[in-house]
């Protein structure tokens, strides 16, 4: 035995044990956060990059030599860490898909971390992958309801997601995979061609923030002319997003699936939907109109840490058949030797490019029991409800002008005869001072010019109208006051 006992930081978190020790770790961690978020009384710390620098560096030096204990460690560090948030359960965070995690989901994945299940062999997550096995293909059903197999995959989150979209195309049509997408598609699909070795996608424009099936139709037509290749047709993956990232936009998905189908018969093509924002609206009998063709993807990605409210990270990739995983497959004699797999282990590896990975799958399970498909879908229903009162709201004064009616949850809007300058300072004003997060997008405006918005992504169903009505004055409280001669 050593001779000194080991300090109370180094206690365990699992074992019949772990939950004493936790105990008085998570009051002093509650407490922090609540000291952390009444420090900083707003979305975000005011004093920009400068002031969080300061914060951090008052909490001491970072590689000690002699630890504080758990208690000062945790109090300190998580009382900096919310002062200086971005905490998206403030309603005037509102920048990006970042998403307020709902307490059953946070209080959820504590238990996974305590019991720290490793996703990738059966000997290190026996419940936590029965639980994934069943969930995945549930949720997967409810993309592909008429799939022969419904299965999903958990990511990361859309980009991984995206990855795999693009990777299981690339296996089962060609290495000379060809992607088409629009201007309106996400970086991440750029990203998973440069990374898989093909060639950057066909990018189409998308004047009206939505991909036009007719402009894909003509690409595809076009698309070994433009390629200068004789020979067999270019094989393809048509990438569709439903919840564009700048506004929120759905693709008409139909249209889509049915000239994808089209040309299915002379080119070996793949349809990949990028639902990672907009694939939560499934869970509402409101809106799951608005995805009508979802089921009609090889491959969908959704985002169960935008629309879905989970702490970060809950991504999935659902195929309408489990079969098409197969080239995922892959051995290691230490994780999944063929004689276990034989013998009845379940194989894991397979079933994500990571090894070590995560239980996201039990914060997503914990939610979905607490809440309901239903309950779910009320938050979807008030999330969306939010944004339209936000339109509405923009669209009533004068000095503001509306982009468009939000498809989900994303509102842009601009001051009227603002220059881009002025729109990208008021984000930055609002964002140094601590008042608001707003993010921003190029779109088109009522002329036909390109010009700068300021974005609003709701995804607090908690917002309240008067949330709203005090979002929109912090904005028009920083616009320039119209001139006189102005003609709008
Ligand atoms: C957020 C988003 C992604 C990326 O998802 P991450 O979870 O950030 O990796 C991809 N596509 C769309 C449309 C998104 O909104």
């Amino acid at each position: 035995m050593p001779a000194n006992p080991l300090p109370d930081a180094a206690l365990l978190a699992g074992g019949a044990a772990g939950p004493r020790a936790l105990r008085p770790l998570l009051d002093t961690v509650l407490d922090a956060l609540a000291e952390g978020a009444a420090a900083r009384c707003g979305p975000l710390p005011a004093g920009g990059p400068d002031a969080v620098t300061q914060l951090l560096e008052r909490c001491g030096p970072t590689l000690p030599d002699h630890g504080t204990g758990a208690l000062d460690a945790l109090h300190t560090l998580v009382t900096a860490l919310a002062a200086g948030a971005a905490d998206p359960a403030d309603p005037h965070c509102a920048a990006h898909l970042h998403a307020p995690p709902l307490a059953v989901a946070a209080a959820a994945d504590l238990a996974a971390s305590a019991l720290n299940p490793s996703m990738d062999s059966w000997d290190q997550a026996p419940a936590a992958s029965a639980l994934e096995e069943r969930l995945t293909r549930d949720l997967a059903a409810l993309v592909h309801p008429r799939g022969p197999g419904p299965d999903a995959l958990v990511t990361t989150g859309g980009t991984e997601a995206n990855l795999l979209g693009v990777l299981l195309a690339r296996e089962r049509l060609s290495p000379r995979l060809a992607l088409l997408c629009g201007a309106n598609a996400h970086h991440s699909v750029h990203r998973a061609a440069w990374l898989l070795g093909l060639p950057a996608p066909t990018v189409l424009p998308t004047p009206r923030g939505i991909l036009d099936p007719a402009a894909v139709h003509d690409a595809l037509t076009g698309l070994d002319t433009l390629n200068c290749t004789a020979g067999p047709p270019t094989p393809v993956l048509v990438v569709a997003t439903a919840g564009t990232t700048d506004s929120g936009a759905i693709d008409p998905l139909p249209a889509l699936a049915d000239t994808v189908a089209a040309h299915r018969r002379g080119r070996p093509s793949a349809f990949h939907i990028d639902a990672a924002y907009g694939g939560a609206l499934l869970f509402s009998p409101a809106h799951r109109a608005k995805l009508a063709g979802l089921d009609r993807a090889d491959t969908v990605t959704l985002d169960l840490h935008k629309l879905g409210w989970q702490p970060v990270a809950a991504g999935l990739l659902t195929v309408p058949d489990g079969r098409a995983l197969a080239p995922l497959g892959h051995r290691a004699d230490y994780l999944n030797a063929e004689d276990d797999t034989d013998a009845g282990l379940p194989d894991l590896l397979g079933r994500s490019l990571r090894t070590t990975r995560r239980p996201d799958i039990l914060k997503i399970a914990v939610t979905i029991r607490a809440l309901g498909t239903a309950g779910l879908a009320a938050l979807v229903e008030r999330t969306c409800d939010a944004a339209r009162d936000l339109a509405d709201r923009v669209a009533a004064e004068p000095r503001l002008t509306l982009h468009a009616r939000p498809a989900i949850s994303t509102v842009l809007f601009r001051p009227v005869g603002a220059a881009d300058e002025q729109v990208a300072a008021i984000r930055r004003r609002l964002l140094t001072e601590g008042r608001a997060v707003l993010g921003r997008a190029r779109a088109r405006d009522h002329d036909g010019r390109t010009v700068l918005w300021l974005k609003a992504t709701l995804l607090n169903p908690h917002a309240q109208p008067s949330d709203l009505a005090a979002l929109v004055k912090l904005v028009l409280d920083q616009a320039p006051r119209p001139r006189k001669d102005s003609s709008r």
